[in-house]
């Protein structure tokens, strides 16, 4: 059984990046009917707080990302925030120093601080060993430490070998003989450090794949020794590069918008920002952009994860976004506008449930001029806010016979038994010929004056869903009827 996770600390909101590492994740889960765990990797108290958890929960669960084992939903393998497993930490710390893989140093922070000068200025690199940290511990030392309640810490006994990781997405990856020296897996405080707690938590919530961001390659290298140690066996590892901005530059803060929540309050849609994210490094098998939720699940492998970093085209976001606006259902296009609305104060949640039908009409008469939702209120006002209507001119022919269509229109509409798009269609063809205006001026002029814009909605949709007494008004203005 494939099993994967997804492990964020809770120090943040959610970014593109790891939203795009707990997608890939999930697909991959999906596809290969596994199961995708959500660990809370909160150790790093002083940063970590519930709000972030709750907010990163908050995140994947908008974009469609849920998860079979979690602290929420629990499982089999939990507790699954970091901080309530500290017991297990430290049992299989126990377990490394019998097995000898791992040993107790005496010493004060600032000793292995001076260490570490010392070996600097040696000219050596500055690489623990057992040797060295052992001499610290003296009985007078361990006598010191039991009476003052301290604890020691607790090193790792770092092989002195080359380490090899068949990445499944970067491929060979050789970490040099002695690169690293021992490190410490569990600080006197009682906390474990973060390469050791997520290998201990992977070999025990029997992670089968660890697919992540590439700036953990370098922990790999430890995680590797101390799966080693444990004589366990090791999951395969996929390192996803990195996101860079459009300027190539690693994408940041400065690119703008980066968290999932920043986008949905701009009005992106979940499911177009799932398929958009999906392709940040991965490729369709036939190249497909537009792809569904399931769709993505069905052809998801990691094998096309590409090895270069991606790039963010929040441009390209913003198009994807758009198809999905234009073809998603209506209903559900209307129910995600209507908070837009509220927030520009042009509807009221009352008259947004009393004038469904009608609004249900308006979103779709706008939405093809759309890329993100927060793009709504400025489309729709024009049925909701009285524009200013200049009065038409009548400074020449042309100008003069518009104008004359555009009153026989009204004179027309005023009296029409059914308000419907048909029966203006067929209104406005008879002004058409009868007025006889210039038709292209005509048009735009009409246009013009109901909705004070060169362009936007079908014409036939603009005054069907203005009604006919703002309609009425707005001409009257243009004709100067007082
Ligand atoms: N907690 C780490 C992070 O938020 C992830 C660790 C991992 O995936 O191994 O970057």
């Amino acid at each position: 059984m494939i099993r994967v996770r997804f492990a964020p600390s809770p120090t943040g909101y959610l970014h593109v990046g790891g939203a795009r590492t707990a997608l890939f994740n999930y697909l991959y889960a999906k596809h290969n009917g596994g199961k995708f765990i959500l660990r809370i990797e909160d150790t790093d108290i002083s940063r970590s707080t519930r709000e972030c958890e709750e907010q990163l929960m908050e995140s994947l669960l908008w974009l469609g990302i849920t998860w079979d084992e979690g602290p929420d939903v629990g499982g089999s393998c939990g507790p699954y925030r970091q901080t309530e497993r500290t017991s297990i930490y430290v049992q299989m710390v126990e377990e490394l120093i019998k097995l000898d893989r791992a040993y107790r140093v005496y010493a004060y922070p600032e000793e292995i601080e001076r260490l570490h000068d010392d070996l600097l200025s040696q000219g050596r690199p500055p690489h623990y060993d057992q040797e060295m940290l052992e001499s610290f511990n003296t009985q007078e030392r361990k006598r010191e430490f039991s009476l003052n309640n301290l604890n020691p810490v607790v090193f790792f006994k770092m092989p002195r070998k080359e380490y090899r990781l068949l990445d499944l997405i970067k491929g060979e990856v050789i970490f040099g003989e002695g690169a690293i020296g021992d490190f410490v897996i569990l600080r006197s405080n009682g906390q474990p450090i973060y390469n050791f707690a997520v290998v201990v938590d992977d070999i025990l919530m029997e992670i089968t794949h660890v697919i992540r961001g590439d700036d953990h390659l370098s922990n790999t290298l430890r995680q590797l020794a101390i799966y080693e140690a444990f004589s366990t066996s090791i999951p395969l590892f996929a390192h996803v590069s990195m996101i860079l901005g459009s300027d190539g530059k690693k994408l940041s803060k400065r690119h703008g918008v980066t968290s999932v929540e920043q986008f949905r309050d701009k009005g992106f849609l979940p499911e177009a920002f799932f398929n958009f994210l999906a392709l940040l490094g991965w490729s369709h098998p036939e190249g497909r952009e537009v792809i569904s939720h399931n769709e993505l699940i069905d052809s998801f492998t990691i094998e096309r994860v590409n090895s270069s970093a991606a790039i963010f085209d929040e441009t390209k976001a913003r198009w994807m976004n758009g198809v999905y606006i234009r073809e998603t259902d209506l209903e559900r296009i209307t129910d995600l506008t209507i908070p837009f609305l509220i927030d520009a104060n042009l509807i009221t949640e009352e008259k947004a449930v009393a004038n469904r039908k009608w609004l249900r009409k308006a979103v779709d008469s706008v939405r093809k001029s759309v890329e993100v939702l927060s793009e709504m209120p400025d489309r729709l006002k024009l049925y909701f806010e009285d524009t200013a209507v200049e009065p038409l001119k009548v400074e020449n022919e042309d100008q003069r016979s518009v104008f004359k269509g555009i009153e026989a229109f009204k004179n027309r509409i005023e009296y029409l038994d059914t308000w419907n798009g048909e029966e203006l269609v067929r209104v406005i063809k008879e002004v058409l010929k009868e007025a006889k205006p210039d038709r292209k001026l005509f048009y735009m002029s009409l246009r013009h004056v109901l909705t004070g814009s060169e362009e936007g909605p079908e014409l036939i949709d603009v005054i069907y869903l203005l009604g006919r007494n703002k309609t009425l008004n707005r001409l009257e203005r243009a004709l100067r009827i007082p």
